[in-house]
């Protein structure tokens, strides 16, 4: 079934029908993306995206966001209103992303979706993502193909399970299979496949959360064992050896909490943001207020890069921008901000190169930097520790939240169990953490920067209440 939507157009100023990209988002890791896809993301208006797509991924982008997933805390949208969102968006004039997990042309709706793009008259191009079956196969080291082994593959579906196929090929991959994998495993023996058969179940693929069961046909069929979504079933003699000391299993995974840029991705490790929500929040009247008098501030000191994407985009709202800055002296307190800064035309006066608020302090401090009246761009969370430090440093400081900086999503916790290493780049972000998790297993180690957030961490965890 199509739908066509009436042509009506919201925004007088833009007459021309918008653009609609079909982005494949890749299985999971967020640096999967195409290179394509990134930029087109970053040039978007709006994104609709859906559940498989990580929210680490989406936070990069300043597009207005629209989930059109099916999780339970969210508006359950289904296809014909999802077709009919990225309609509306697109006749609005605007450049509309529409992201989905892994590549939009397999399992993915894609070819739903340009139908109705077609039928509304409405450009759109498609741009490829990396499937779940080539993740998990290179993160699970299972070729698809291997020679002398298997020359061919099949990508499947399990689900209905009254449309499952057994087609004639060495490997196969299907998927959706989280409450099919017997019926799968069923209908593949039925069609003459052996017991001895090399089966691999993986479930998150590319993800911090990866796992992986094995056996043969003839095992996993009598095993009742719980397979969550999202999972591959994957069959083959190419199945090999490696698969459960593959490399991704061997890099540490370690939890980074804060605002703090801080990648460990490395041959030894992988890291996994703590998935704080960072959303538009501001007092706008003190925004406001602030903006008025920018003039009367010496110092914006920026303490990372939400501060500075938060503020300057207030400040364009204001309908100011950089000229209007030309009396301030910037400082920022991480690479990230620097970057960001750029991204607005401005370079940095003073780049510390702080890993948390002691080090900002003791930097100003050695360079004597004091008597200044100091706007502290930040989120709602104050840091309390470098406002009462600047002040005792002979500052003026005025703290102003332009972001908030709340829970995160429902349905997206880190599931601990997977996790070898947490590093808590300041007090607030222990604080913020112990408001989901009561405890820290014993096996994950525990990093901090300085011996504040070590005391924080102490306080709260180690301490019997
Ligand atoms: N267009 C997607 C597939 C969407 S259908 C793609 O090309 O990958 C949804 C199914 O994809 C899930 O039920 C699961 O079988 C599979 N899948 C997606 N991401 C996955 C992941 N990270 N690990 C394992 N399976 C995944």
């Amino acid at each position: 079934m199509t739908t066509a939507v009436p042509t009506h157009t919201e925004n007088p100023v833009t007459q021309r029908k918008g653009y609609v990209y079909i982005i494949g988002a890749g299985p999971g890791d967020p640096e999967l993306l195409t290179l394509k896809g990134e930029r087109v993301l970053r040039e978007a208006d709006v994104i609709l995206y859906d559940d498989l797509v990580s929210s680490e991924l989406i936070e990069r982008f300043h597009a207005l966001k629209i989930y059109t997933g099916k999780r339970k805390d969210s508006h359950h949208f289904e296809q014909d209103e999802i077709n009919e969102e990225i309609v509306r968006h697109a006749l609005q004039g605007k450049k509309v992303a529409r992201l989905k997990g892994g590549d939009p042309f397999v399992f993915g709706r894609g070819g739903e979706e340009i139908e109705v793009l077609r039928n509304n008259g409405i450009g759109y191009e498609i741009i490829p993502g990396i499937t779940a079956a080539h993740g998990a196969s290179a993160y699970t080291e299972i070729p698809l193909t291997m020679r002398k082994i298997s020359s061919s593959v099949a990508f499947c579906t399990g689900h209905p399970i009254n449309k499952i196929q057994v087609p004639d090929a060495d490997t196969l991959v299907y998927y959706m299979v989280a409450s099919s994998v017997h019926d799968v495993l069923d209908a593949v023996e039925k069609k003459g496949w052996k017991e001895d058969t090399k089966v691999a179940i993986v479930q998150n693929a590319t993800r911090y959360n990866q796992k992986i069961f094995t056996g043969t046909l003839g095992e996993l069929r009598k095993r009742e064992k719980a397979v969550y979504s999202p999972a591959l079933l994957i069959l083959g003699a190419n199945i090999n050896q490696f698969i459960e000391n593959n490399w991704y299993s061997k890099k540490k995974k370690v939890l980074i909490t804060g605002d703090n840029e801080m990648m460990f991705n490395s041959e030894e490790y992988i890291s996994v943001p703590f998935p704080c929500h960072r959303v538009d929040g501001a007092d706008r009247e003190k925004v406001n207020q602030c903006f008025q008098n920018i003039g009367d501030y010496s110092v914006l000191l920026f303490p990372n890069r939400f501060a500075v994407n938060y503020f300057f985009r207030y400040f364009h709202e204001y309908g100011k921008d950089v000229r209007y800055l030309g009396n301030n002296k910037i400082y920022t307190s991480s690479p990230a901000a620097c970057a960001e800064l750029l991204k607005y035309g401005v370079i940095a006066d003073l780049h510390l190169e702080a890993e948390c608020s002691s080090d900002i302090l003791s930097i100003l401090q050695e360079k004597g930097i004091k008597n200044e009246n100091i706007l502290l761009p930040c989120s709602n969370i104050k840091d309390d520790y470098l406002v009462n430090g600047l002040m005792s440093l002979h500052n003026m400081v005025t703290p102003l939240s332009v972001y908030y900086q709340g829970a995160q999503e429902q349905g997206e916790t880190i599931d601990l169990d997977f996790i070898d290493e947490i590093y808590f780049s300041s007090p607030i972000c222990v604080r913020n953490f112990k408001s989901f998790y009561p405890s820290i297993p014993d096996k994950i180690k525990v990093t901090t920067p300085d011996q504040n957030t070590e005391g924080e961490y102490r306080k709260l965890f180690m301490e019997k209440a």
